[in-house]
């Protein structure tokens, strides 16, 4: 399966962008969305996580205590390796799961911390990267989350710069506060006739 890795900072737009492409029949898996289906009640990672870092991580529901185990990791970088060293298998596992199962000539995977991750790197086939500046971003997740410009900036400084982003790009979707809708409509048609042919011309 031809495989293309959807990313972009944080409030650029991926979500909005990765549905675009949905509706041209374009099968999604998002690794945001598996990353909480794992740690949800039974999730795939609970029974490793209370067995690594005790049940008091396990809120009564059966689900992760996300405010406690973000504490912790936040001043512990320790314990932030040994969490993704049972999340990230477990992630990259069901996503190959769901990527092997979804029909079309190829599939988009969105993974907001793509650019950071050699492994994600080297397993897709076309880097997309959604841009949009910093200040895009912060109004977009201001207003989504009802969070304060601090809050964003702290997530966006710890994320990959836009210049180191856009250097690891195949494609650059411009996804900017203001940008008429049918322009970014018919960059998403584009790529996607793009995506297609690729996709189709590694079969034969
Ligand atoms: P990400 O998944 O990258 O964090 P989202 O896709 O959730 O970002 O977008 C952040 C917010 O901005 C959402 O509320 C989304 O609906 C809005 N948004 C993003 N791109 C556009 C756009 N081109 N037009 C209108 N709203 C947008």
């Amino acid at each position: 399966m031809f495989v293309v890795g959807l990313t972009g900072g944080i409030g650029s737009g991926k979500s909005f962008i990765a549905d675009l492409f949905a509706r041209h029949g374009v099968a999604i898996v998002d690794t945001d969305v598996i990353a909480h289906s794992i740690t949800a009640p039974r999730g795939a990672a609970m029974p490793h996580i209370a067995s690594e870092f005790g049940e008091a991580f396990v809120a009564p529901d059966g689900s992760l205590d996300r405010a406690k185990m973000r504490a912790l990791v936040f001043a512990d970088d320790l314990a932030k390796a040994r969490l993704e060293a049972i999340t990230h298998p477990l992630i990259r596992a069901e996503t190959e799961r769901q990527m092997a199962a979804a029909g079309g000539p190829y599939v988009i995977a969105v993974v907001p911390l793509l650019v950071e991750s050699a492994t994600w790197k080297s397993r897709v086939d076309r880097v997309l990267v959604i841009d949009c500046s910093v200040d895009t971003q912060i109004a977009r997740v201001m207003r989504r989350n009802g969070v304060t410009r601090e809050q964003v900036s702290a997530i966006v400084a710890r994320q990959a710069s836009r210049e180191v982003r856009l250097a690891a790009a195949d494609d650059v979707l411009v996804n900017e506060d203001g940008r008429p809708p049918e322009l970014v409509a018919d960059d998403v048609q584009r790529l996607h006739e793009k995506y297609r042919s690729s996709a189709i011309a590694t079969l034969r």
